[in-house]
């Protein structure tokens, strides 16, 4: 049977866990179902961190939790889940899955194609990734449900692939990843055992649909030690030829500083609680290209826009499918690029239509990276970065000094 562990020994204070989260397991425990909260927010519960979102898991299926909530709305096709609407938060409630079986269809490499069977609890456990993230918490005895010795394996900071790493990964090679963001997240380190197979298994990540690997990696650069984790895929052997995103990181001539400071400060937004836009970090990391030949277009001749718009076309067309770049990504990045030349001049009558722009802010932000980056005047960047901090009434006291 599974480990029940007390708050005591969990840490787990419930006035940090989400009150809808808690409502979504008392509703199901009043119609008789068990609910608890799982994954990842209860690891980043015990080791102090703010979870980002909350997961129940229930023994109940989708068709039977719906009706119990007001605004609950059933989703997914081949594995369905709940999602139970507060107000901004959504409580995804998923119904206890089996692992792996003999029954279920895999490609010629291992890798899973569909899973949609129901399961018990422990089932639910042992087809989670790490032992780190099989734990469930209930709010209502605020036990621990341990099924793996995830709470000890927490406590060290050690990443452990739950079953045989090898046929662990072959089924979802994205586990790599995973594996080498908590570690970095945590501070700690992959397990040896879970360590010793992401080397030789790395190319099976060449399996895997670009639109799931930029997924991944999106989290991976957004996870607050994008530094950390980029250093790991090194030293793991994940960094070459099957992430091009990460290639495009790495490789760029002369290009790391810039690509470090963007990441480092992405790094210090998320750890203090801020959003980063996936535009503005993509913006970053492509920009370096972008500019190289913005400036050999504009030595053969090019006046400044439409050299920069020819630049930031060629590198969009060139990246956007490698990468899986949405497209409403790709328009941001390029309203943040486009803005960057109407920062050299100022002049009154068009910064007020550049303040209006929708990415104005971006655009400043960005600017800043490149001042810190040693690419444009700091005090010049200042100055926008004053502007776009300021109200209508200071701005226009600005703009008429410069006069
Ligand atoms: P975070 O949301 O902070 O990135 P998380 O642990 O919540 O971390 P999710 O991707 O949101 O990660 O997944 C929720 C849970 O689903 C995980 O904690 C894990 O138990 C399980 N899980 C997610 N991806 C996989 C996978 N590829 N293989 C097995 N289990 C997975
Ligand atoms: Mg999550």
């Amino acid at each position: 049977g599974p480990q029940r562990i007390a708050r005591d020994r969990h840490g787990i204070d419930r006035r940090n866990v989400s009150r809808h989260a808690i409502k979504v397991c008392e509703v199901l425990r009043q119609h008789g179902y068990e609910g608890y909260i799982v994954g990842g927010a209860v690891r980043d519960l015990i080791v102090g961190l703010e979870p980002k979102d909350f997961d129940v898991a229930t023994n109940a299926t989708p068709e039977q939790t719906r009706p119990l909530f007001r605004r609950a709305r059933i989703i997914g096709r081949r594995f369905q889940l709940v999602h139970v609407v507060f107000g901004q938060e959504v409580i995804e409630t998923s119904t206890f899955r089996a692992p792996a079986a003999a029954t279920q269809k895999t490609d010629e490499h291992g890798r899973i194609l569909s899973d949609n069977e129901f399961g018990t609890q422990e089932q639910d456990a042992i087809r989670r990734d790490f032992t780190i993230n099989a734990l469930y918490y209930d709010p209502l005895t605020e036990e621990v449900i341990d099924y793996c010795h995830g709470v000890d394996d927490l406590k060290k900071r050690v990443v452990r692939m739950i079953g045989d790493p090898q046929t662990r990964y072959r089924e979802d090679p994205v586990r790599m990843l995973r594996a080498v963001r908590f570690s970095a997240k945590l501070n700690g380190q992959i397990h040896p055992e879970t360590l010793s197979p992401i080397r030789p298994m790395a190319d099976l990540l060449g399996n895997v649909p670009a639109s799931r690997l930029f997924d991944e990696m999106l989290k991976l650069l957004t996870c607050g030690h994008a530094m950390d984790c980029l250093r790991q895929l090194r030293e793991v052997g994940l960094h070459r030829g099957l992430l091009p995103l990460l290639d495009v990181v790495l490789e760029q001539p002369g290009g790391e500083r810039f690509v470090e400071l963007a990441l480092e400060r992405t790094d210090v937004r998320v750890r203090s609680g801020k959003s980063v836009s996936p535009s503005f970090l993509f913006a970053a990391l492509l920009w370096q290209l972008v500019d190289v030949r913005w400036k050999q277009l504009l030595e053969q001749g090019e006046h400044t826009i439409p050299a920069l718009t020819q630049a930031a076309d060629s590198v969009l067309d060139e990246q956007t499918e490698k990468l899986a770049i949405q497209r409403r990504y790709a328009a941001d990045m390029r309203e943040i690029w486009f803005m960057q030349p109407r920062f050299e001049r100022r002049l009154g009558k068009t910064i007020w239509r550049m303040i209006e722009q929708p990415r104005f802010r971006a655009a400043v932000d960005f600017l800043q990276l490149r001042a810190a980056a040693g690419q444009f005047d700091s005090v010049l960047a200042q100055w926008w970065m004053d502007l776009a901090d300021n109200d209508d009434a200071s701005r226009a006291a600005m703009i008429e000094a410069l006069a």
